[in-house]
């Protein structure tokens, strides 16, 4: 007996792809342990998120493959991990203690909070049942900074801020970095970490959080190649995005209207994702000039100006900038993922398209029966050595087919019946549902080649 059917085949899938609901996508996240509300048992926390067991894996996937691509495939690119709290003058140089602020207004009726630039969103004022519209008290400004406190005893404590971005960082460690890996510009300074903001409204699932995490690099070079390297990252990002699957249609550049560039940046490219609500902002690619190498000489008094060995010229690095939000970029791939499909026999199913390199779950090894599941774990411990797998023996064949689709497992591995005699299991393909019959030998080497291979 062959591994269990799997109803019919898909009708026609390339008819194209409906946008997700939000709400599906969010409750689907929770229920399959992608991305729920952090302390939940407490109500939640807004702005916070936890990832649960299959969200991490395409958390880390992500940022394995940024850091692959950003950092071990160049040589002209080296990585850092620093610290979340830096010095509180960093703050004061890079401008966000004055200016890193949103403008906000209080209702006087419901008391609760908005950011001023986003009053058209919002609906009647909770407090009066829909009859009439918030009564707003007039802008002020709310720095987003999230601060602690640092010291033992309250008198000598010393305000600090968890950072904002990640990138500040890299231009404090610049002199650091450049002398001890020894590198030369044009050369750049990477990090994933950590970012704090709070947010006056955060909202759409975790696109706008509170805490969140960037996958930064700074690209300092000479200021005459600042044009050329600009426009190599804005392609080189877009192209990205592409590479770990994002739709073409769902995904563009924008660049920055002039009003919209922060005053000492030249040029800004955002790369927008079609979200269900809207396009909106995955990444940022910003010329940032030498406005942040000058500004931390100013206030730590320390040259971070470079010499040209050969010309003898004395300069500030231009600074070219890609900023991703990791988790945005999470939320983008499981938007663009989630797929309903009808079969022809009138069923539908829930499938998370991911590709390959993304899935969080590369293989789920399924035993027909619990009777001969000692062979299909031997098969399981050998692929766990590759790939994250998922072991399922319970319940009927359909149905773990169909748990699979919906994490957007791409292979399933069915042990059966017949595999003791011809030593072969079925492959079930997530997309197409087409079952190959392969040699339990050659089977490490056949699922490589699907799931590494180019397409
Ligand atoms: P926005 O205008 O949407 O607030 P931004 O322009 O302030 O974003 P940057 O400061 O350029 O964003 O940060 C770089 C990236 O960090 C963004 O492209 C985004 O992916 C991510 N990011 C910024 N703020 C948040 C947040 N509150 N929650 C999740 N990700 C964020």
């Amino acid at each position: 007996m062959a591994a269990g059917s799997d109803s019919t085949a898909p009708e026609a899938s390339e008819q194209g792809r409906a946008p997700v609901a939000m709400e599906k996508l969010v409750s689907l996240c929770a229920a399959r342990g992608f991305i729920f509300a952090s302390s939940e048992i407490y109500g939640g926390i807004n702005g916070f998120w936890d990832y649960g067991p299959l969200g991490v894996e395409l958390k880390n996937n992500l940022k394995a493959l940024w850091w692959q691509r950003m950092v071990r495939e160049r040589s002209d690119v080296v990585g850092v991990d620093a610290s979340i709290v830096a010095h509180p003058r960093t703050w004061e140089a890079s401008g966000h203690v004055d200016n890193f602020s949103d403008p906000m207004v209080d209702c006087r009726i419901c008391k609760k909070r908005f950011r001023a630039d986003q009053l058209d969103d919002i609906g009647p004022c909770s407090a009066q049942k829909g009859k009439a519209e918030c009564d707003f008290t007039e802008p002020r400004n709310f720095n987003l900074m999230l601060q602690t406190q640092i010291g033992a005893s309250a008198d000598a404590s010393q305000t600090a801020y968890l950072r904002p971005e990640t990138c500040q960082s890299l231009f404090t460690d610049f002199k650091r970095v450049r002398e001890s890996a020894r590198q030369k510009i044009p050369f750049g300074i990477a990090q994933i970490g950590k970012a704090f903001r709070n947010e006056i409204t955060p909202r759409n699932f975790t696109f706008r959080s509170r805490e969140f995490e960037q996958a930064e690099m700074e690209f300092f070079c000479h200021p005459s190649e600042r044009e050329k390297w600009f426009e190599y990252w804005r392609a080189e990002r877009l192209q990205f995005h592409l590479d770990i699957g994002l739709s073409p249609d769902r995904i563009q550049n924008r660049p920055h209207d002039d009003d919209e560039l922060a005053h000492y940046a030249k040029a800004a490219v955002d790369v927008d994702f079609h979200f269900p609500f809207d396009w909106q902002e995955i990444e940022g690619v910003h010329d940032r000039g030498d406005w942040d190498l000058s500004r931390h000489t100013e206030y730590s008094g320390k040259d971070l100006s470079i010499t040209d060995e050969q010309t003898k010229e004395k300069f500030t690095p231009m600074v070219i900038e890609t900023s991703m939000g990791v988790d945005r970029t999470c939320l983008a791939l499981l938007c663009d993922a989630l797929d309903e499909e009808t079969l022809e026999d009138g069923e539908s199913r829930t499938v998370m398209r991911f590709h390959p390199r993304i899935a969080p779950v590369k293989v789920a090894v399924l035993p027909l029966s619990k009777k001969i599941g000692e062979a299909a774990r031997e098969i399981d411990a050998t692929l766990r050595k590759h790939w994250n797998v998922f072991y399922d023996e319970a319940g009927n064949i359909g149905r773990r087919y169909r748990r699979q689709d919906e994490i957007g497992t791409p292979f399933c591995v069915t042990y059966d019946f017949e595999s003791e005699d011809d030593k072969k299991v079925t492959v079930r393909e997530r997309d197409t549902m087409n079952q190959d019959r392969v040699p339990i030998e050659g089977l490490v080497d056949y699922l490589r080649d699907r799931l590494e291979g180019d397409s």
